[in-house]
């Protein structure tokens, strides 16, 4: 796996009972993945020669992030690595406006958009479509990081000034009007068999993803059904194999339309873990392997995933400490850190609880995230009162 990210740390503990071994591709010893893999190349995601040491012997190479440059990805497959999903595949994962134009050529609703190489286009986009647009860098931006969200020409026209000045390359979207953001996780193996998991809502706050709720709460079954076969359809006809997040939003009126694809385990299926059959991490092992996929039926009527997001200053009191607190106190949450440093809003762990009542869940999951990553009970409770 490329990249040594929580992603391939997690991927790494789905393989043990698989039999399997994980070798990771990681810039540091000290990275999520490669403090728990015995299989450790250190090097760099762009490096060829890094890339061919971390690909010599194995079955199938897969990612933990989407940054390895596609001509490296080439050269691979050139080598007879077999890279999944195919460079062909993920490269609508890696450019925002390869994967517009994909869509919509696919028929799929996307936002309108417009690629820009001058302060004019946002111009004309804005005359055309109105003032409440998005710009987005085209390639590298993830958690809200390249992403734009404006209320008036002037602003766009100075977002884009910016960045083109940078020389980073971006577009014009329209500003969707929403209700909620939805995601539709599937998997697809080579042998082209598809699995969907049930559809969640993420709710996010800064760009940055704070809780999942899995299944998305209230979602019209007819909604959620399309949903799955528009990402299933997105899987099968891009070539994708692994696990591919499809990014939704579900607009005021009720209509679906894609935001963003991921083409590896997401954040929006981390729930899994505890509340399903199968995980999307050892549905993506599956899938790059080419076994029959997972069941993945939900184990209970919902599941509530937290994010841990390092607080604005690190509390005193060590994890170890806020684990067993959180422990004493509930003892059903699941929680899953990644041995990170924390750093303000920085991904370092998540909480999932599964049960039957939806609402009881989100605030527990979320109370515990924020005990974990803050040492604050949101609601004042003491355990020495
Ligand atoms: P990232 O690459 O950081 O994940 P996204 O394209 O997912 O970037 O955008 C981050 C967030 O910005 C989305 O989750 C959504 O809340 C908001 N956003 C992005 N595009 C639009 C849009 N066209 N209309 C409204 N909100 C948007």
């Amino acid at each position: 796996m490329i990249g040594g990210g929580q992603l391939a740390r997690m991927t790494h503990q789905a393989a043990i009972p698989l039999g399997q071994t994980l070798r990771v591709l990681a810039l540091r010893a000290d990275e999520s993945a490669a403090q728990v893999t015995p299989d450790v190349v250190i090097g760099s995601h762009t490096d060829l020669d890094a890339l061919r040491r971390a690909a010599d012997g194995a079955t199938a190479l897969t990612f933990d992030h989407e940054h390895v440059p596609g001509e490296l990805l080439e050269a691979l497959v050139a080598d007879g690595v077999a890279v999944y999903p195919p460079p062909s595949a993920l490269v609508h994962a890696q450019d925002k406006l390869v994967m517009r134009q994909k869509l919509a050529a696919l028929g799929a609703p996307v936002p309108r958009f417009a690629a820009v190489s001058s302060v004019a286009d946002v111009d004309a986009f804005c005359a055309e479509v109105g003032e409440a647009v998005v710009i987005k860098t085209v390639r590298g931006g993830y958690d809200g990081r390249g992403v734009v969200l404006t209320s008036g020409v002037a602003e766009a026209r100075a977002a884009v000034e910016q960045y083109l000045s940078d020389g980073v390359e971006v577009l014009i979207e329209e500003r969707i009007a929403m209700r909620r953001e939805l995601a539709a996780l599937v998997a697809r193996s080579p042998f082209g068999q598809g699995a969907a998991w049930p559809v969640v809502e993420t709710v996010q706050r800064d760009g940055i993803c704070v809780t999942v709720v899995a299944p998305a709460p209230g979602l019209d079954p007819t909604v959620g059904a399309e949903a799955s076969e528009l990402a299933l359809g997105i899987a099968s006809s891009l070539g994708v194999v692994g696990v591919l997040a499809v990014e939704l939003f579900e607009t005021d009126s009720g209509g679906l339309m894609v935001n963003e694809l991921a083409m590896r385990p997401h954040n929006s299926g981390h729930w899994t873990m505890d509340g399903s059959r199968t995980s999307q991490f050892e549905q993506h092992l599956r899938a790059v392997l080419d076994y029959p996929l997972g069941d993945t039926a939900a184990l209970a009527p919902y599941t509530v995933m937290g994010n841990v997001l390092g607080a604005p200053s690190t509390p005193d009191m060590s994890m170890d400490e806020r684990v067993h607190h959180l422990f004493a106190r509930m003892p059903d949450a699941r929680v899953h850190l990644y041995g990170k440093a924390e750093r303000p809003g920085r991904k370092i762990g998540h909480v999932n609880l599964v049960g039957s009542e939806v609402e009881g869940l989100r605030e527990r999951a979320e109370r515990a995230a924020h005990w974990l990553s803050h040492a604050v009970w949101t609601d004042g409770w003491d355990p020495h009162a």
